[in-house]
C-alpha cells in the first residue's frame, strides 16, 4: 500500500478489534501519530498491563487481578446464591445493577454442539466441585436468551436438580437473541426478579 509500514501494522492491530473496519483503523491510527508521546506510551502500557496482570479467578473464573477474585473473598456476600453466567461481562453488568448479593460462576462460553462445544469446553465441571464443596441453595441460571445459552441452562439444569439445589432461570424481559451485558439496570433487574423454577 501507500502507507509506511509501522502505519500499515498499526492499522492491522486496531482493525483486529470487534467493529473496527479498515476506514476506522486508518483514522485510529493517524490519531495516535498525533498523540503526545506520553499518552502513547500510557496507552501501549495500559494494554500490556491488562493483559498480563489479569487472570481468571480459580473459584468463580470471573477476571481479576488478584485471586480469588474480590467478589469471591468479599465474606459479607452470600454463599447461598451462586448466578451463572457466560461472560465476565456479565459479572460487570449484575454487578452494575447492584442488587445482587450472592456470587457468580462465570462459565467463558455455552454449550453449542454446532460447533462442537460441550460441557467439558467451559466451565461446568468446576461448578459442580463448588456445589460439592460450598453451602449452595440456589443456583440463578443467567445464561445468554438464545438457543446455546437455553440449552447451558436446561443441561445444567437436569445435572443440578437431583442434588436438591434450586435452579432458577432469569424471566424474559430480556431481547431475545440478545447478550446479558448489553441490557439495561432496569431490565436486568425485572429479569432477576422474575426468575422461574426450571
Ligand atoms: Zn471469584
Amino acid at each position: 500500500m501507500y502507507y509506511p509500514e509501522p502505519i500499515t501494522k498499526l492499522m492491522d492491530s486496531f482493525s483486529k478489534l470487534p467493529g473496527i473496519g479498515p476506514k476506522t483503523a486508518a483514522r485510529l491510527a493517524f490519531f495516535v501519530l498525533n498523540m503526545k508521546e506520553d499518552d502513547v506510551m500510557n496507552f501501549a502500557n495500559a494494554l500490556v498491563h491488562a493483559k498480563r496482570d489479569l487472570t481468571h479467578c480459580s473459584v468463580c473464573g470471573h477476571i481479576t487481578d488478584q485471586d480469588p477474585c474480590a467478589i469471591c473473598q468479599d465474606t459479607s456476600r452470600d454463599g447461598s446464591i451462586i448466578c451463572v453466567v457466560q461472560d465476565p461481562k456479565d459479572v460487570i453488568a449484575m454487578e452494575k445493577m447492584k442488587e445482587f448479593r450472592g456470587r457468580y460462576h462465570v462459565l467463558h462460553g455455552a454449550i453449542s454442539p454446532m460447533d462442537g462445544i460441550g460441557p467439558e469446553d467451559i466451565n461446568v465441571p468446576d461448578l459442580l466441585n463448588r456445589l460439592k464443596d460450598e453451602e449452595v441453595e440456589e443456583l440463578i441460571l443467567a445464561t445468554n436468551p438464545n438457543i446455546e445459552g437455553e440449552a447451558t441452562a436446561m443441561y445444567i439444569s437436569r445435572l443440578v436438580k437431583p442434588s436438591g439445589i434450586r435452579t432458577t432461570r432469569i424471566a424474559h424481559g430480556l431481547p431475545v437473541g440478545g447478550d446479558l451485558e448489553y441490557a439495561d439496570e432496569v431490565t436486568l433487574s425485572k429479569a432477576l426478579e422474575g426468575r422461574r423454577d426450571v
